[in-house]
């Protein structure tokens, strides 16, 4: 098998890119057994924040990496939280807090439009001058108040018009195979398989 390091310590992630990968003959890491503390993301777009961590940890290990950022983008806020998703309501993170400051924001807003984002960054090296990067959208609108109790995040607010579900209702494994970070890590093995 070869190595590679995963830029996250998020366990559910270590899950769900070791199960995708494996069969490529990749054995996934997470970059806290190789001691690679976490990186800062302090960039505005989700693709410079995954560069950069799956940088920092290809250059700590000398191994291939991987990393991830997503979040959620509102039409009506010019895309906002995006990078800011998950601290959006400051810290500590909090789901709960998140999504009554989103409500908050969208009081009286028609235009409830609104997108997850999931960016995949691979990186060869820590110098390659090409990294893959996909990327995943899932559309749908911001509720009025939250429906359903599955997913996390922002799930609850999230409607899906044509599956007349919030995010937070839907089966866990429909949303495993139509969300954003689906589509982009379905991108990805089609990318690494060319590649092999
Ligand atoms: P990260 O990519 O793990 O940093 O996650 C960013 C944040 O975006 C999460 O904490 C959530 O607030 C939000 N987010 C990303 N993907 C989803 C999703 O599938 N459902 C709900 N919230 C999400």
């Amino acid at each position: 098998m070869k190595k590679l390091v995963l830029a996250s310590n998020n366990s559910g992630k270590l899950r769900e890119f070791g199960a995708l990968l494996q069969p490529l003959g990749w054995e996934v890491v997470p970059q806290a057994a190789l001691n690679v503390p976490e990186a800062d993301e302090p960039y505005g777009t989700f693709v410079e924040n995954a560069l950069t961590k799956a940088r920092h940890a290809a250059r700590i290990t000398g191994l291939p990496a991987l990393a991830d950022d997503s979040g959620i983008c509102v039409r009506a806020l010019g895309g906002a939280p995006g990078v800011h998703s998950a601290r959006f309501a400051g810290e500590p993170k909090s789901d709960e807090r998140n999504n009554a400051l989103l409500l908050e924001k969208l009081t009286g807003v028609a235009d409830r439009r609104a997108h997850y984002v999931a960016v995949l960054v691979w990186l060869r090296s820590a110098d390659d001058p090409q990294p893959i990067i996909c990327e995943g959208e899932w559309h749908g609108e911001v509720l009025t108040a939250p429906r359903g109790s599955g997913g996390f995040g922002y799930d609850p607010l999230f409607w899906l018009p044509q599956l007349e579900q919030s995010a937070g209702e839907i089966d866990a494994t429909l949303k495993n195979a139509v969300s954003h970070r689906a589509l982009a890590c379905r991108e990805l093995l089609e990318r690494l398989q060319r590649e092999a």
